[in-house]
């Protein structure tokens, strides 16, 4: 049997203020701003899901979870990517790797890539040697070296 290959790309961006759990990746960073949107607003996982959704043809983040649907408020993004691995599955594919860049000026977020790697691969129930998350700043330009907001970007490939 022929095995299909299929990838897909992810690109999310937040806006950073004062009164917000700073969460990527599905760890608790502690800072003294967060991301502020839809969901936790876990600007990588939401990068991976649209990544996921690309690859496995399921339209994007907003297609499966509807922003106007009061129940996604404060939601776990790990919640709605073990949702979306679930469907990746049902449609006979499973994930080979998934590879992500993180882009924000502060803080340092190389200590926290052990855990988000851990919880990412257990959301999809895959192994943490199957997701890579990279970290990135941008020498202080635009938006993100401003400390405004923060973006991620996204690759994953599933295989049938
Ligand atoms: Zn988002």
């Amino acid at each position: 049997m022929e095995r299909e290959l299929r990838v897909g790309t992810g690109y999310d961006s937040h806006p950073l203020v004062s009164g917000r759990k700073l969460v990527l990746g599905g760890v608790e960073i502690p800072y003294d701003k967060g991301l502020l949107g839809w969901s936790d607003a876990d600007v990588a996982i939401h990068a991976i899901i649209d990544a996921l959704c690309g690859a496995a043809d399921l339209g994007d983040i907003g297609t499966q979870f509807p922003e106007e649907e009061s129940k996604y408020e404060g939601i776990s993004s790990l919640l709605l990517l073990g949702r979306i691995g679930e469907l990746v599955k049902g449609k006979g594919f499973k994930v080979v790797d998934i590879d992500t860049t993180i882009i924000a000026q502060r803080p340092r977020l190389s200590p926290f890539i052990p855990e988000m790697r851990e919880r990412i691969s257990q959301a999809l129930s895959i192994e943490a040697t199957q997701v890579t998350i990279k970290a990135t700043t941008t020498n202080g330009l635009g938006f993100i070296g401003r400390e405004e907001g923060m973006a991620a970007q996204s690759v994953a490939l599933i295989q049938g």
